[in-house]
């Protein structure tokens, strides 16, 4: 059974991304924090288009928990092989940094850089044992650009990039590819309290995101049409910045 394993899968990015993985033949594993009728839901959609999948409850920024979770999955399910990983889970907490506090500074920081090393580190071991996998991290604008209001959340996912040209050279003779996919505004729970009507304007392509056009992005790097691209942080904004 080839596995492909989702943070944040519930809502959003994480959960158009399952959808595109289980079209692709992957039982998909669908991880998040709390909101287990959106995570069922997820499940569902998966099962209505054909695929199949399980729910995977945990907080990645909890090391114990994450531990806990992926090694008995790994070990009722000896047969199965989790080849895809796609770190996504993530959140805002928006301020300037003037007045940013230290639990919004740590949570951020924590769901996305800690979780992206517990969670990876637990599934690296057989992915370079089986000589196959593919770590896709979705990242953002912001940690390309910098956005002022997001000093935390900038520098979180500028974190991931640093780390995904790092680790690609890492385990790159393993054939285990690391990427990263930086969105633009895409529309999801994440922004809507942004003023989508004046923000759009300054997208040459005049309208924000949506999550599936980031899930096919994805469901490309996790392809065998990709095998030759390790490394790499690719753009998904419509134009707003290259
Ligand atoms: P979203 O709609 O707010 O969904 C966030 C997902 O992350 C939910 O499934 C949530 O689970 C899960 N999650 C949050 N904290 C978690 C934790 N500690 N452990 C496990 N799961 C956790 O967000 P989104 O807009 O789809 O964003 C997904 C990713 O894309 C994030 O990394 C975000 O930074 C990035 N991104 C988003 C945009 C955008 O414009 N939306 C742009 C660039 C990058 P629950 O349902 O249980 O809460």
């Amino acid at each position: 059974m080839k596995c492909a394993l989702v943070t944040g899968g519930s809502r959003g990015i994480g959960r158009a991304i399952c959808v595109k993985l289980a079209s692709m033949g992957y039982h998909v594993l669908v991880n998040y924090q709390s909101n287990d009728a959106e995570a069922n839901k997820t499940l569902d959609l998966i099962r209505s288009c054909g695929g199949d999948g399980e729910l995977l409850k945990f907080d990645v920024s909890d090391a114990e928990a994450v531990s806990n979770v992926l090694t008995s999955f790994v070990t009722s399910h000896p047969e199965s092989c989790i080849e895809i990983l796609v770190n996504n889970a993530g959140i805002r907490r928006d301020n300037l940094l003037f007045w940013m506090t230290h639990d919004e500074w740590h949570k951020v920081l924590d769901i996305s850089v800690d979780g992206f090393f517990y969670v990876t580190q637990s599934l690296l071991k057989n992915m370079l044992a089986n000589k196959f996998g593919r770590i896709i991290n979705i990242v953002s604008l912001s940690g390309l650009k910098g956005m002022p209001g997001q000093v935390n959340y900038s520098a979180s996912k500028g974190a991931i990039i640093s780390a995904t040209k790092a680790l690609a050279q890492e385990v790159g003779r393993k054939n285990v590819t690391v990427n990263a996919v930086a969105p633009g505004y895409v529309e999801t729970d994440m922004t809507a309290d942004l003023d989508e009507k004046s923000l759009k304007n300054m997208i040459p392509l005049r309208r924000f995101c949506q999550p599936e056009e980031v899930a096919s992005l994805v469901g490309f790097l996790a392809s065998k049409e990709a095998s030759y691209i390790t490394g790499e942080v690719i753009s998904i904004n419509g134009g707003l910045y290259t």
